[in-house]
This record gives structure tokens, sequence and C-alpha cells, in this order.
């Protein structure tokens, strides 16, 4: 039987760390209190799944506060390697916000460095390729507000590219500021070679993704608004770019799959990405993507296609490309 579920591109660390080594964590760092019963804890993570996004992204905080060392960091990461193969994932890229994790005095770089040797770990013990997507943050109402962070961001993947740093991307709340303010960072981080991912289009308007192609990124998280306009989703369909589509993550509120624009996306002909985004908040894990897809009636032969669009859109050299490529048409005939 074909699996075609292997790639992850969009994947957020502090998203999807497994409910029960956070729980754990939580109360060896003694960030709740020792009375909290494991069930306790899952219901406070995923109280807030039914609330909005401008309050249900603030679970996230808890999250990070779990990881502010380089051991717990590299811990997380680890974990989530070795589950992702668990899984049958062959390649993944995990992203995650250093700036988010300097609560205890650590620098960006020695965050991002923690969770690379996390997923290198891994890596040693089981056949799965892992690479890590920094990323910068949306925080005040402009975007100069942690302007001085985001660039740190950028240059700490430039100083760990050959270590397992693969790319840049921006997340947080889409819509507290003006998007268009954040060229200039990208411009940056083009300047220095780093593909770029951007979320784009997921909680904020349709032309948000139109003002990331404007800035040349490599691909876009999520991007479904772009379904908002015509003129918007055929930008996006002649351009050719890469979406990381994350189903589950966006319908976890009624889990009304048949409300989601994949299906037109895929009709319309736009390069598709199937990914979790986080798979403890979103309860979901790529093999589930896949299935709710057929439960759509999406076919084999579309998800191959999506599989085989992730290893081209991988921020990742061609050797490997070509070794997932023969090894997805493997599938086939499995
Ligand atoms: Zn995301």
């Amino acid at each position: 039987m074909a699996n075609y579920a292997r790639i992850e591109l969009h994947l957020h660390l502090d998203g999807s760390l497994s409910v029960r080594w956070a729980y754990e964590k939580a109360l060896q760092r003694k960030i709740i209190e020792k009375s909290c019963s494991f069930r306790d804890f899952y219901n406070m993570v995923f109280r807030d799944n039914t609330q909005p996004h401008s309050v249900s992204i603030n679970k996230f905080d808890l999250m990070c506060d779990l990881l502010q060392t380089p051991e717990d960091l590299s811990e997380a990461a680890y974990d989530l390697s070795r589950r992702l193969y668990s899984l049958g994932i062959w390649y993944a890229e995990i992203r995650f916000a250093s700036q988010q994790h300097m609560k205890k005095g650590l620098k960006q770089k020695e965050a991002l460095l923690a969770v690379i040797s996390g997923t290198k770990k891994a890596m040693k013990e089981v056949p799965i390729t892992v690479q890590v997507i920094d990323c910068m943050m949306h925080k005040g109402s402009s975007a100069l507000f942690n302007e001085a962070q985001n660039v740190e961001t950028i240059e700490a993947v430039r100083d760990l590219r050959k270590d397992g740093a693969c790319g840049i991307d921006l997340a947080g709340y889409e819509n507290n500021c003006d998007f268009s303010e954040y060229a200039s960072l990208f411009q940056y981080a083009k300047s220095l070679g780093i593909p770029c991912t951007v979320h784009a289009g997921e909680m904020g308007i349709g032309s948000h993704v139109i003002d990331a192609l404007n800035w040349g990124v490599d691909r876009i998280g999520h991007g479904v608004n772009c379904i908002q306009k015509t003129e918007y989703l055929e930008r996006v369909v002649s351009s050719r770019i890469p979406l990381e589509l994350c189903v589950t993550s966006n319908v976890k509120r009624d889990m009304n799959y048949g409300n989601h624009a994949v299906l037109s996306l895929m009709e319309a002909g736009a390069v598709v990405t199937l990914n979790s985004d986080n798979m403890m908040f979103a309860r979901t894990c790529c093999a589930n993507e896949h299935f709710q897809m057929k439960m759509l009636g999406v076919t084999d032969q579309t998800l191959k296609q999506c599989a085989m669009n992730a290893v081209q859109a991988a921020f990742c050299d061609e050797d490997t490309k070509n070794r997932l490529k023969e090894k997805i048409e493997k599938e086939e005939h499995a």
C-alpha cells in the first residue's frame, strides 16, 4: 500500500510536542503545580482550540516557557524527530522562533544550535533527515517593534546554514501590523542567500500572499486566503509558488474539512504540499492529513504529486531531493 505521507515542510516545534512530554517537563520545571493532573493539563492545553486566533495563539506561550534552556530545546527536537521517524516521515523541516526562547538568557543562535543538536542526535540513531527553519516574529503594532530581534534571527540562520539551519520564516499573529513592513527583512535574508517561507494568508487577508510573492519568497506558509479573490488565486497558480497547506490545523475548531479551500486550490492547479503545522495542538500528523484528503476524494496520484511538490520545494540539496524522489517513485509499486 503506497504511503506518500513522507515529507513535512511546515511543523512548529513548540506546537508539536507530545502532550505527555510537555506535562512532565512542566512539572519538572515547576511551571504547573504538583497537584495538576495529566488530565487537567490536557484540558488546559486544548481549552483554547475553540477560541479565535487572536486568543488561541497564546497557547504557544506555555510551550515556549518549557523550552528555555539548551537541554530542553535539544530534548524536544530529539523527541519530535524520533516521533516523526516512527510515523514514517523521511524528511522534515522543523520550525521554531529562537527569539521566543531567550527568557533565561540564551542568545538566538544558541537556541537554534540547541534545536539542531537534538535533530542531529536523532539522525544518528534513525534514518530521517531533519533540518531547522528559524522564524522571525510578528509582535508589536509595527515591524520596528522587534526588528532587531528579527535581524538577529536571520543572522543566526546565516551563521548555522552549514550545520542544519535551512531557512527563515515569519510567524505569529499575522494581523498585528501592516504586513508590507516586513519586506526589508526578507530582502536582507534573500541577499544572504537564505531560503524563505512566510506565514501569509492564514489568518490574514489574501493580499498578504501577494505581498509575500512580491518579496520573492520560496514558499508560502498556508496561503489559503488567496482564494478570496480570483486575481490572487491566478497569481499564486501562475507563479508556481509552493503552498504549505495545514488543513487539520486550519479546521480544528469544527473539523469541517469540506469548508476548507484545499480542493479548490488543487483544482485550480496550485502547487500544494500537505503538512501538520502543530501535531499537538491540531492533534494530527502527516499520515492523517493524507487520510483526510482521501476522505474528500483526493486520489493517490494527487497525494503522490503533493509529496513530489514537497520534495521539490524542500530547503535541501539536490542529492537529497533526488534520493527522496526515487523513494517516492518506489512507493507507487509498494
Ligand atoms: Zn505555522
